[in-house]
């Protein structure tokens, strides 16, 4: 390892100390401390001190005047079976604003530091505990703010994302020993090694990756939701819909300003995704080439969205809105979800499409006023706008951010090029092989660890036997 470099903000030979709890009034805090003095820091703080590390203590914490703080909970973790690696302390504290703010403080007077941003989940990092997409995923975990993001973020934790990744470059490590085999024992009496076993293998390498990068519009949908529209004439009940919808399912409810302030947009969390609900009954004097159809439908939503939920509370209402969209989406092919509303309403025997042919299109049945198939209706949005999106599962994860697609697509681009490279035979071998070296060098930028025992396999493994 390198000399430590004294004026490094986050010098590694520092004690750090952090209120790990939001501020504020709550029941507990847990203060956090690690480092090489955490033991020695932490012991002379509280009057019991755990005689074994991973043991809940009862204690009592004091003020370096020797003022008592708060009674504690202790626990001490010995390096390196630590969150940090590092010898550790959690003190779990009464909450609120001064107890955990003073016990902080305490620890600080006895040598520790305030910790830095982020300064736990790096030093996990650079002592081996995490990767950099293992400490990304601990960043989105906390961030989370629906289910489908907080299962994609325990995945990529969990070390999914990052087993793929390895897997691939060592894919491609073997591939680059192939080539050094073929360069160094051109001779061999087994004969080269066959130029289409380098390019099957530089295939699956291409097809993997591309398959991994197609993944990054999942991401994308789990951190941003799937547009959901409601569209249909005036008083077929889309408002009263919306608001069934949300219920008791509402997130997150927002004015989305500028051009689109006549709409309200609202987050409903199911399982696979957030589906964003987007209720644009305040556009009603939008000029749009569907009005005069008298079907109210709001020309840029309807073009963003993943899924379009059509609304009609009669046959005729029903006919009006799917006409309306077929001269739009014929084009793009949004899915459509027909809407049978008011269906409390509807008379024994009548059927729900009113005797209207609404062909391969889903059409669900639903009533604002008794709850009648709404959660139906979720599930279908929600398949619908999940559609072609993978579910991210251990086996196979997803890329969650554009520092992942930038470098999965990066190892792209240079896998392609070897692959040129070598079918053309344009360049000596050794030449083309740079390419696999930079595509190598981009997956591991990804998960931040380079394991030097691969370098140094990998360039012994180009030297000659016997040299
Ligand atoms: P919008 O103009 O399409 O947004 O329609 P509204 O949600 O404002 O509803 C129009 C009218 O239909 C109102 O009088 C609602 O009370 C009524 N309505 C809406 N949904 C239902 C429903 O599920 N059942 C019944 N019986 N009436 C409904």
């Amino acid at each position: 390892m390198s000399a430590i470099v004294t004026d490094n903000p986050f010098d590694l030979s520092d004690t750090i100390v952090a209120n790990a709890t939001a501020s504020g009034r709550g029941a507990l805090a847990v203060i956090r401390v690690s480092g090489r003095r955490a033991h020695d820091i932490a012991r002379n703080a509280v009057e019991r001190w755990p005689n074994l590390p991973r043991i809940a203590t009862l204690s009592r914490v004091h003020g370096a005047d020797g003022v008592l703080l708060d009674e504690s909970i202790v626990i001490r973790y010995d390096a390196p079976a630590s969150f940090t690696g590092e010898d550790a302390v959690e003190i779990i504290t009464h909450g609120g604003l001064l107890v955990p703010v003073t016990i902080t403080g305490a620890l600080i007077a006895r040598g520790a530091r305030l910790a830095r941003a982020g300064e736990f989940t790096r030093r996990a990092l650079l002592n081996g505990k995490l990767d950099l997409l293992q400490a990304e995923a601990v960043g989105d975990l906390i961030s989370a703010t629906s289910r489908a993001a907080q299962q994609v973020a325990l995945t990529q934790l969990d070390g999914g994302l990052s087993r793929r990744i390895l897997a691939l470059r060592d894919e491609l490590v073997g591939l680059e020993a192939l080539i050094a085999y073929d360069i160094d024992f051109p001779e061999e009496d087994d004969g080269p090694i066959a130029p289409a076993r380098i390019i099957a293998a530089t295939d699956r390498v291409v097809d993997a990756l591309t398959r991994l990068a197609a993944t990054v519009h999942t991401g994308e949908l789990v951190r941003e939701g799937a547009l959901v529209v409601l569209a249909g004439a005036p008083n077929v009940g889309k408002s009263s819909l919306f608001n069934a919808l949300l219920g008791e399912r509402r997130a997150i409810v927002t004015d989305v300003p500028g051009t689109t302030r006549d709409a309200i947009e609202a987050v409903i969390d199911t399982p696979r995704l957030p589906l964003r609900l987007v209720d644009t009954a305040g556009m009603r004097e939008a000029v749009d080439p569907v009005e005069r159809l008298g079907v109210e439908v709001s020309t840029s939503y309807i073009a963003r969205a993943a899924v379009v939920l059509a609304c009609g509370d009669d046959e005729q209402s029903l006919r009006d809105i799917q006409r309306a969209l077929a001269e739009r989406t014929e084009r793009d092919d949004t899915p459509v979800v027909m809407v049978r509303t008011k269906s409390d309403l509807l008379r024994p025997g009548e059927t729900i499409g009113g005797g209207y042919e609404i062909g391969e299109r889903p059409l669900v049945a639903v009533s604002a006023e008794t709850g009648e198939g709404l959660t139906e209706l979720i599930d279908v949005a929600a398949s619908l706008a999940a559609h072609g999106a993978e579910t991210a599962t251990p086996d196979a994860p997803i890329l969650t951010n554009e520092r992942h697609a930038f470098a999965i697509r990066a190892a792209l681009d240079e896998v392609r090029a070897f692959r040129d490279r070598w079918t053309n035979d344009d360049v000596p071998a050794p030449v083309a092989a740079v390419h696999l070296r930079a595509a190598v060098g981009a997956l591991e930028d990804l998960i931040g660890v380079v394991d030097v025992e691969d370098v140094l396999d990998e360039v012994f493994r180009r030297f000659c036997v016997g040299k």
